[in-house]
């Protein structure tokens, strides 16, 4: 496997004052769908209170079912950008084909590629050509290998900015939606200069396991966290048995506070 940069120090991606891959563990946070402005305004202020730097929320949604609600679009954009410019948070979202790209690239400080579209390899292709970070997430059942050569498409396009999200990959078990690849940290760090963050809320797909997920990612050298959290999540239409409530995330942001000065 030849990649590279991979003899290059490791990647610090600097976007807007707010450096990922440095010394400080970067929280990412905000619910699944961005469903109304409110609800982005209530989800930004309790990212802000977290102590978290970046406000997430998908507005085109790649649902497994195609009669489950797929997002507001560019409606839902200007409500989370809104949001975050109010709390002075960066925020992203993610784009799933290269229209989408296009019309949100000026509008988000980052933007995702998701676990379905890991391989979209247009998608990636354009990603390299822009001049935003990319969080990229590893495919639903990609090796290590792949999601890094995936990561290559957008190096080798001409952006350095890319950000690797281990999100949960496929395995028998059943009884958490994903199984968390942990050592995936590890070995990507250790095959490339990239930053490597965890998302434990896709990978358990329940809130009760975040919390741990969180502190094994932190112990394992993540440089961040991308947690979904909703401002009721009983009442979101994507992902809401996930979602930690606003109260667990300011909790479980301060107890990661102490994880991470004693790692
Ligand atoms: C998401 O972040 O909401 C998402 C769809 O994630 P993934 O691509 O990891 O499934
Ligand atoms: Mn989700």
């Amino acid at each position: 496997l030849k990649l590279a940069g991979l003899d290059s120090e490791r990647s610090i991606i600097e976007v807007d004052g707010v450096s990922i891959g440095g010394k400080e563990i970067i929280l990412m946070g905000g619910p699944c769908a961005v469903e109304s402005s409110i609800q982005m305004q209530e989800s930004a202020a309790v990212v802000k209170k977290a102590g978290g730097k970046i406000l997430r929320g998908g507005v085109f949604k790649p649902r497994t079912s195609p009669y489950s609600f797929q997002g507001l679009g560019m409606e839902g954009v200007n409500y989370m950008v809104q949001a975050a410019k109010e709390y002075g948070l960066l925020c992203v979202t993610e784009v799933v084909d290269t229209r989408s790209l296009e019309l949100v690239v000026d509008k988000v400080d980052l933007l995702q590629i998701g676990a379905r579209n890991m391989q979209n390899f247009e998608l990636l292709k354009l990603a390299g050509k822009t001049n935003k970070p990319i969080i990229l997430k590893r495919g639903l059942s990609a090796t290590i290998e792949e999601w890094l050569l995936a990561a290559e498409y957008i190096l080798s396009a001409g952006n350095p900015r890319v950000i690797l999200c281990e999100r949960g990959i496929r395995t028998y078990e059943p009884s958490t939606r994903n199984t968390l690849d942990v050592s995936a940290v590890g070995v990507a760090k250790e095959l490339s200069h990239l930053p490597v963050i965890i998302d434990p809320s896709h990978a358990a797909g329940r809130r009760d396991l975040i919390s741990s997920l969180s502190k094994a990612a932190i112990a394992a050298g993540a440089d961040g966290l991308l947690i979904e959290m909703h401002p009721n999540p009983d009442e979101a239409v994507s992902d809401g048995p996930q979602s930690l409530t606003p109260e667990q995330f300011i909790n479980l942001a301060q107890e990661l506070g102490m994880v991470a000065q004693s790692v």
